[in-house]
């Protein structure tokens, strides 16, 4: 599988979104029905965005939807999201061997710009990471699935909170999501990918993520006593350069490890003020799993040690997010199997790790598995990123993703 062309996003061989679309539309059970519900589906989503946590009608909606099909749901105990187990078909199939499919379901905090007509009808609430399309793919491969039951029992996960640190995915594994199940999928939109170019890679494809936030406090005074109360300050501006310093000292340089502050707040605009409090805030990144592990021994220390010698109280609170998602060596290889069953050859791309987190992360540390990334961009309207107001995605993706979910659930290992 990694001998496939690096990055297809220019095209270099010539497969277009077009060809990609009527290759997984020849996929078997694939009709133009299908290509029809899975538009509904996500534009029904997407017009009905619900936070994190808050995916009630989201998950109603599924709910009825694979109800529609004859399967019965388990709905998560903590509020929203479900599984639902689809059982192996009557005769020469495996009861042991389990395949989860994941999809995410939850929008984003923001406000939607893109000027579609089914853009979102709930203010200030989008899904500006795709994962509307995620849960209608899955609800695709569903659909495949009934028509054709499975080799072996399959397990969807229709999964709340991913855009959380620690994200939903760890309640889930806590209700028992993955247990067992022998190997899980997920597929993410990837909007600097064209079409048809499915990114597939051994190891580790994200980064772990924590959040920091460091809140000094002391008395309070005049510019012109710091000796009488703790200069706030100094000392939140000797935290934020020092950390870094720390951590490039005692965390091994090869681990991609990032500190970066997004927040620094003190004081009221009076120049002559020490003010009583200030709060730093950031996030720590790397591209190791043992790295990812240490931090929180390393940093809360140091940035303590740096804070007090200036007569300040420290508050340090680290949240742990989550750790890589590294794709297993076997997962990986079936998964590049299951692309080429739908795509051809030329669907599977390379992809590189990158520094951003992904709940996925969870499952990968319980069990097997393998994270995907699939192009959504036409090849011509400019390139809109993850997160953006305006992220527009090819619908043309939909079916590719659902055919790519359902052939992975039917293949050996
Ligand atoms: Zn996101
Ligand atoms: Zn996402």
């Amino acid at each position: 599988m990694n001998n496939a062309p690096t990055a297809n996003k220019n095209n270099p061989i010539g497969t277009t979104p077009a060809d990609a679309w009527s290759a997984a539309k020849g996929y078997a059970g694939v009709d133009e029905q299908l290509v029809e519900s899975l538009t509904g589906w996500r534009r029904h989503i997407h017009r009905n965005p619900e936070l994190s946590y808050k995916e009630f009608q989201t998950t109603d909606y599924i709910e009825s939807e694979l109800n529609k099909l004859g399967f019965e749901v388990r709905r998560f105990e903590f509020g929203s999201g479900l599984t639902c187990d689809i059982p192996a078909a009557a005769d020469g199939s495996s009861e042991t061997d389990v395949v989860a499919l994941r999809a995410d379901i939850d929008a984003l905090p923001m406000e939607e710009t893109t000027g579609y007509d089914f853009s979102s009808t709930n203010e200030g609430v989008c899904h500006s990471c795709g994962h509307d399309a995620h849960a209608a793919m899955l609800l695709g491969a569903a659909t495949l699935l009934a028509k054709t039951p499975p080799p072996r029992p399959v397990r969807l996960i229709f999964q709340p909170a991913e855009e959380t640190m620690p994200g939903g995915a760890v309640d889930c594994v806590q209700e028992g999501a993955v247990e067992g199940v022998d190997r899980i999928i997920a597929l993410h939109c990837d909007p600097h990918r064209v079409v048809g170019d499915v990114g597939v890679h051994a190891g580790a494809i994200t980064s772990s993520n924590a959040k920091l936030e460091v809140t000094l406090q002391a008395s309070g005074g005049h510019t012109a006593r710091p000796h009488e109360t703790g200069d706030i300050v100094y000392a939140l501006s000797t935290v934020a350069t020092g950390v870094a310093q720390v951590v490039d000292r005692r965390i091994d340089p090869r681990s991609g490890t990032v500190l970066t502050w997004g927040s620094i707040m003190a004081g009221a605009g009076a120049p002559n003020v020490i003010p009583a409090k200030g709060t730093l805030a950031g996030t720590v990144r790397s591209a190791s799993r043992d790295t990812w592990v240490e931090l929180p021994e390393v940093i809360p220390p140091a940035i303590r040690a740096i804070a007090e010698p200036y007569g300040v109280e420290v508050d340090v609170n680290y949240v742990q997010g989550v750790p890589p998602v590294v794709n297993d060596d076997a997962c990986a290889e079936i998964a590049g199997r299951a692309v080429t069953d739908v795509l051809g050859e030329q669907g599977v791309g390379e992809a590189v790790q990158s520094s951003g987190g992904e709940d996925f992360g969870w499952y990968t540390e319980e069990i097997p598995g393998v994270y995907l990334r699939l192009g959504v961009w036409n090849g011509e309207s400019p390139e809109t990123d993850l997160h953006h107001p305006a992220f527009a995605m090819d619908e043309r993706a939909l079916v590719i993703g659902a055919a790519v979910f359902d052939r992975f659930a039917r293949l050996d290992r």
